[in-house]
């Protein structure tokens, strides 16, 4: 993707980005209509408090410090509608997920409101081995249904080491042996990281309206042919994207403790990413990936059931969904039949990596952050799954039946990198204009 690498799934990078901020601003509205007006992508099921961390406690549970929400400092000056505790809290109404009965006899919950049509919100216990993810259903617990809408993605004030300690838990997954000089601080030095295959966006800035000069890294080595594998890379982008969206989106809607008020704060945006543009090329690649995962959906999604008891909204969200779909250009911007196919690393294993990272996020202290955490750590499992085990071609029925789970995460984590993508000039703009007036 967008490097000279013989193994790069998109040739020509002069034209990717800008090709995928056309396409974003084309399908932006469809997605938004998706996610925010239908209940069935608008509430997702996760085991919020009954799985434990299992990596750094020795009785099971995670009272770690790694797993407490660090607090922000001075948090005793501010009120405590603002502090990193509250913020971090679940908002809105909850439905316990209905326990043993057959999906036929059960009963619906009745918690989300009479407003919410919860035979589009309420699943069937499921999972494949084909999951790129844990299930929550797998610890029998089946977890709560929350609404997204309820709880958007934005500054919560876990920070410090103990968000540290999970983001670090998280890069180790990646198979990386550490190298000497480890500028990021998990196993990733400047030089592996161009050998990795990443480009600095701001090179092709003019051509992508990408932003300000300042905002540039020193020219990365140009890109040979490497020795770490293809699938080794797209691991890391992955974690790298999905680590780069959550943070614009804590830049964007973030609380200024002085005056209550929410909104973009350009130095947060500045202190991640200047002079690490890298981070946001990783999220175009994401996007390039989970675009070409949906569309792969296009005969299947005809055929599946949103909402089983509700015949009017299963028909108006499939028609959004399809409309989202139809909008997605044919010409594909990530090939995925370039991986996994010369044996150095194998699904399995890619497979496995995954699921571990999907483990790491139980040790997320924050319930907003562990909530959306898991959402596109699933979303991206689902992009894998569809990507490397779905035939386009394939009839309906010999095809996995994606859960209602995945399908949320998959079609909620392309809008989470959406959003981050179509406000970047707007923090590009900022920060150019804060140039100007010093
Ligand atoms: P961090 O973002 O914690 O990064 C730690 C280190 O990772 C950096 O020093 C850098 O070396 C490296 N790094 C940073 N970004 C990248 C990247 N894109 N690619 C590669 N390496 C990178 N906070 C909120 O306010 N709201 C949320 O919704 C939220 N969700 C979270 C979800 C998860 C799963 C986790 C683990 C944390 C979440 N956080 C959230 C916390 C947030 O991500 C940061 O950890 C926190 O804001 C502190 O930021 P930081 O600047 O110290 O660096």
């Amino acid at each position: 993707f967008c490097t000279k690498s013989p193994h790069a799934s998109i040739p020509d990078c002069q034209t990717t980005y800008k090709a995928i901020e056309e396409i974003n601003a084309a399908i932006r509205p469809a997605l938004t209509d998706l996610t925010q007006n239908t209940d069935y992508f608008s509430y997702y099921r996760l085991d919020l408090y009954g799985a434990s961390c299992p990596f750094w406690s020795e009785d099971g549970t995670c009272g770690n410090i790694a797993c407490a929400v660090t607090t922000i400092d001075n948090e005793d000056d501010i009120p405590p509608i603002w502090r990193a505790e509250e913020l971090s809290k679940l908002a809105g109404p909850k439905a316990a997920h209905p326990k043993n009965p057959p999906p036929a006899e059960r009963p619906l919950s009745g918690q989300l409101g009479d407003k919410t049509s919860e035979s589009c919100v309420i699943e069937a216990d499921e999972c494949d081995e084909r999951d790129y993810c844990i299930p929550d259903d797998q610890n029998g617990r089946n977890g709560d249904y929350v609404s997204l809408l309820a709880n958007p993605e934005r500054f919560t004030g876990y920070a410090g080491s103990a968000a540290h300690n999970v983001w670090e838990a998280i890069y180790r997954e990646n198979c990386f042996s550490k190298p000497s000089s480890d500028v990021s601080g998990f196993g990733i030095s400047d030089a592996s990281q161009a050998k990795l295959g990443f480009v600095n966006i701001m090179q092709d800035k003019a051509a992508h309206k990408l932003g300000p000069d300042s905002m540039g890294q020193p020219k990365l080595p140009e890109v040979e042919v490497d020795d770490e594998c293809l699938e080794k890379r797209v691991f890391y982008r992955l974690i790298s994207g999905m680590h780069s969206s959550i943070s614009v989106h804590l830049c964007w809607n973030y609380l200024n403790q002085t005056t209550g008020t929410w909104g973009p704060n350009a130095q947060c945006f500045e202190e991640r990413f200047n002079g690490r543009m890298e981070r946001i090329d990783n999220m175009y690649f994401n996007y390039a990936l989970l675009l070409r995962a949906v569309q792969k959906l296009k005969n299947y999604v005809p055929y599946y059931t949103f909402c089983a008891s509700d015949y009017a909204q299963n028909r108006i969200t499939k028609e959004k969904f399809l409309n989202l779909i139809n909008l997605i250009p044919e010409e594909k911007l990530y090939d995925e039949k370039k991986m996994f196919v010369d044996g150095l690393v194998s699904r399995e294993e890619f497979k496995i990596r995954f699921q571990n990272v999907s483990r790491i996020m139980d040790c997320v202290g924050c319930d907003k952050c562990r909530m959306w955490g898991k959402l596109q750590i699933q979303g991206y499992g689902t992009a894998l799954k569809v990507l490397y085990d779905f035939d386009e071609d394939a009839d309906y029925e010999s095809l996995p039946q994606l859960r209602r789970t995945e399908m949320v995460a998959l079609v909620n984590t392309l809008d989470r990198l959406s959003h981050s993508i179509s406000v970047l000039p707007e923090f590009y703009e900022m920060i150019e204009a804060k140039r100007r007036a010093e």
